[in-house]
């Protein structure tokens, strides 16, 4: 139980809604920042403005899984308002308050390190990202239905890296029965690819591999889809880039050749708000009791 921890929840979309009824029935006492147009009350939240908070009493903050923008907003879906997390309200928790969010930038790291809190990044953990990688695969299957007038059986498929998310790309459009061939830099990810009887090559020689390609699915939060490897596409690909802002595609050249490309964030919240909401709420209310035991201790 959660029972005694107070938790400010600022901002997200409809999967903070799992979160927020998973921490209400573990009895943690919410304040709701962002909420105001959310129709459903929860017994233990309270929907407060960003400046009527006392966060003094604040053990926790828990953002949106793209935690803030460069200049400290905090995505609102259920509000009009703009609100920001400053340095200044960090300094205002208790010295333990534990600032949770699925990824960082060099802006919210800075005000939490500058602040000296704790920040937890979700996805940094592979159970979370392995879980969250099946909506993103559903939903970059859905993106490819809708944006291609060709069946993804028999469609040569490009995937681009082999991390959690990447696995689980290939595995499901080959499963679909598209020719799947993935780019990885480690010479184990080329051994795991083989093991899985896909078509490994070197990332170095991905010119080489893009001639025939239908559909190009980016996993690297690098560039990596450049000019010189777009030049060398079929004009009909379709490239989806599943890596965070701003992606691994020149998406500039891309329009300018007519290639269509997509840069496709946050699909997990999109396709399947209440699996991936479930995913983030198991991982959080397990975490937080363990903190809140750790600290009792
Ligand atoms: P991950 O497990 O860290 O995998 C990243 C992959 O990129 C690895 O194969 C890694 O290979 C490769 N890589 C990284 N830097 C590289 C570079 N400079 N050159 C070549 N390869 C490089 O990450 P993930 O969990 O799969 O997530 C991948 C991306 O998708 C992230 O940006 C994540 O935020 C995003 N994501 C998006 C959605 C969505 O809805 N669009 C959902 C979930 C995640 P090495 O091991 O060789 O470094």
């Amino acid at each position: 139980m959660l029972t005694g921890l107070h938790l400010a929840v600022i901002g997200g979309d409809a999967r903070q809604l799992e979160i927020i009824r998973r921490l209400t029935e573990l009895d943690a006492k919410l304040s709701l920042i962002g909420f105001e147009q959310l129709d459903h009350a929860f017994s233990g939240a309270v929907k407060e403005k960003i400046d009527e908070v006392d966060f003094s009493i604040v053990d926790t903050i828990i953002l949106p899984v793209a935690g803030t923008g460069l200049d400290g907003q905090v995505d609102t879906i259920f509000s009009n308002e703009k609100v920001f997390l400053s340095e200044e309200i960090l300094l205002e928790t208790p010295s333990h308050c534990t600032v949770y969010s699925g990824i960082t930038n060099s802006y919210l790291s800075g005000i939490t390190k500058k602040a000296d809190r704790r920040l937890v990044q979700l996805f940094q953990r592979d159970d979370v990202a392995i879980y969250n990688s099946i909506p993103t695969v559903e939903g970059t299957i859905m993106m490819a239905i809708h944006h291609t007038d060709f069946t993804i059986h028999g469609s040569n498929v490009l995937v681009l890296g082999l991390g959690r998310v990447g696995m689980t790309v290939a595995r499901t459009f080959d499963a679909l029965g598209a020719y799947v061939k993935v780019g990885a830099r480690k010479t184990e990810h080329i051994a795991r690819i083989t093991e899985m009887s896909l078509t490994p090559f070197q990332l170095k020689n991905l010119e080489e591999h893009v001639r025939d390609v239908d559909i190009c699915i980016n996993t690297i939060p690098h560039m990596i889809v450049t000019a010189s490897v777009i030049s060398k596409m079929p004009p009909h690909t379709l490239i989806i880039d599943l890596a965070s802002k701003p992606g691994g595609t020149d998406f500039r050249y891309a329009e300018k050749r007519g290639i269509k490309a997509l840069l496709a964030p946050s699909l997990p919240g999109i396709v399947a708000p209440r699996t991936a909401g479930q995913i983030l709420a198991n991982v959080l209310s397990r975490v937080l009791q363990e903190d809140l035991q750790s600290r009792k201790g």
